[in-house]
C-alpha cells in the first residue's frame, strides 16, 4: 500500500508484535509457548453444543443474529453476571456481544474516546490497547505496576507488583476519559485485590472517568486469590464497561475462524458444477428473475441487479396515498411507504433513501429494496400479497 494511504492517526501503530512472531512461529515451527492459545481441545460439552447448533434443523442459526447478541446468549449472560455482580442486568440494554474481546475493546474505545481525550493504561499491558486508543484519536497516559516485594525471595509473585496510589492519582486530569484495568493481568498474571480496586474506583468516581475493565481471564485465578469485579463497587456499575471473552473462557480462542474449511473445500472444486460458488449464483438468479417478474406485473418497476442479494423497485407509479407522517414531517416517502406496506399488507422491504446521505435522501425516495435470497415459499407468499393488493387497486 502507498505510504500516503493510512490515516495520520494510525501512524506509528503499523508494527505489531503478533504479526512478526506468528510469522516466525510458522516459519521456524518452534515449540510454541509464545502466543496465548491452548493446544488442547475445548471441553466436550462446548464442542457438542457447537456441533448441535451447526447440524440442527433451525436454518436461521446460520443467518444474521440480533446485532447486539443472540437473545439466548444475552439472556444467559445477564443471568450469570447478574448473579456474580448482585445486580439486575437488562439482557437487551446492558450487554453487547462482539467478535472476541478484541472487538469489544476496539468498540469501547471508539464509542468513548474523543479526539484529545486521555486514557490511562496500567503497565505492563496487553499491547492492543495503545493502537486502539490512538485510532480513536485519544492519547495514552501510562502508569506502571512496580515491584514492591523483597527481592531475596526465591520466586516473586505477581501480587508483588502494585500501583503507587499517589502516582496513579497524579495521572487523572481534566482530559482523562477512561482507565483500562486488566485483571487478571496479561502479561503479569496479577489479580487486583479489593483494596487496589477500591483506589481505582474512587478515582474514577471522583473524576467521572470510565473504567474499561478487561476481565478475559476472570475464570483463571489460582491459590486463594479471588477475581473481584470493579463494576460491583458502589457507584461503579454505571461507570464501568466490563469485557469478557468466550474464547478464553472455553479454551476455544479460534472459533472466529471456523469458515476456513469451507474455503478449502471450495478451492478444491473451484469452477466445477459441484462447487457451491458455482451453484449459488445460478440458484439466486432464478429467484431474482421470479421476483422481478412479479414486481413488473404489479407496477413496481424493478432495477434488475447484476449481482448481490437485492433488487430495488420503483414505487412511484403505484401512487399510494399514504397517511401523513405521524411524528416526523421530514420522513422520506419511501420510509413511509415501507412502513405502510408492513403494517397494512404484511410485507417488509427497506426504503432505499436509507442508503443516501441525509442531504440526498429526499431525491432518492421512490425505491424500496427487496431481498430475493429466500425460500421459494417465502417468495410465493410475497407474490401473493403483491398480486392480491394489485387486484384490489
Ligand atoms: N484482553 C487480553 C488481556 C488478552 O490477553 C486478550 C487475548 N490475548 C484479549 C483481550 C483478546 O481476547 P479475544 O481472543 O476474546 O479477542
Amino acid at each position: 500500500m502507498s505510504h500516503k494511504r493510512p490515516a495520520r492517526r494510525i501512524q506509528g501503530v503499523e508494527k505489531n508484535i503478533w504479526l512478526e512472531f506468528t510469522k516466525m512461529a510458522a516459519d521456524y515451527k518452534p515449540v510454541n509457548l509464545g502466543q496465548g492459545f491452548p493446544n488442547f481441545s475445548p471441553p466436550d460439552f462446548v464442542r457438542q453444543a457447537f456441533s448441535d447448533v451447526v447440524s440442527g434443523e433451525d436454518c436461521l442459526m446460520h443467518q444474521y443474529t440480533r446485532a447486539f447478541g443472540h437473545p439466548n446468549l444475552v439472556k444467559i449472560l445477564a443471568k450469570l453476571y447478574g448473579q456474580l455482580l448482585g445486580q439486575s442486568i437488562d439482557p437487551f440494554g446492558d450487554i453487547l456481544v462482539t467478535v472476541g474481546a478484541t472487538q469489544a475493546l476496539f468498540t469501547a474505545f471508539q464509542a468513548l474516546v474523543d479526539e484529545g481525550d486521555e486514557v490511562i493504561i496500567i503497565e505492563p499491558f496487553f499491547d492492543c490497547y495503545e493502537p486502539m486508543v490512538k485510532m480513536a484519536g485519544g492519547s495514552c497516559v501510562f502508569v506502571p505496576l512496580r515491584p514492591k516485594g523483597t527481592p531475596d525471595k526465591p520466586a516473586l509473585s505477581s501480587g508483588d507488583w502494585a500501583l503507587d496510589p499517589d502516582e496513579l492519582a497524579s495521572k487523572f486530569t481534566e482530559r482523562t476519559k477512561a482507565i483500562v484495568l486488566n485483571t487478571p493481568n496479561n502479561p503479569l498474571g496479577k489479580v487486583f485485590k479489593r483494596e487496589e480496586l477500591q483506589v481505582i474506583a474512587e478515582l474514577c468516581l471522583k473524576h467521572d472517568v470510565v473504567c474499561i475493565s478487561d476481565e478475559v481471564y476472570e475464570w483463571i485465578v489460582f491459590d486463594d486469590n479471588a477475581h473481584v469485579k470493579i463494576a460491583s463497587f458502589p457507584g461503579m456499575w454505571a461507570q464501568t464497561v466490563t469485557i469478557g471473552s468466550a474464547g478464553k473462557t472455553f479454551s476455544a480462542t479460534g472459533w472466529k475462524e471456523a469458515v476456513a474449511r469451507g474455503f478449502q473445500r471450495e478451492l478444491d472444486v473451484l469452477g466445477r458444477p459441484e462447487s457451491y460458488f458455482f451453484q449459488l449464483p445460478r440458484q439466486l438468479q432464478e429467484k431474482r428473475n421470479r421476483l422481478a417478474e412479479c414486481l413488473l406485473s404489479v407496477g413496481m418497476r424493478p432495477i434488475i441487479p447484476e449481482g448481490g442479494y437485492f433488487l430495488n423497485a420503483d414505487i412511484s407509479a403505484l401512487n399510494v396515498e399514504l397517511p401523513d407522517p405521524a411524528d416526523d414531517e421530514e420522513e422520506p416517502y419511501d420510509y413511509r411507504f415501507a412502513k405502510w406496506l408492513i403494517k397494512t399488507k404484511g410485507l417488509a422491504t427497506i426504503p432505499v433513501s436509507a442508503f443516501y446521505s441525509p442531504g440526498h435522501r429526499k431525491d432518492f425516495a421512490s425505491y424500496v429494496r427487496l431481498c430475493y435470497v429466500k425460500e421459494d415459499s417465502t417468495l410465493e407468499a410475497a407474490e401473493k400479497i403483491l398480486k392480491e393488493w394489485h387486484l384490489t387497486k
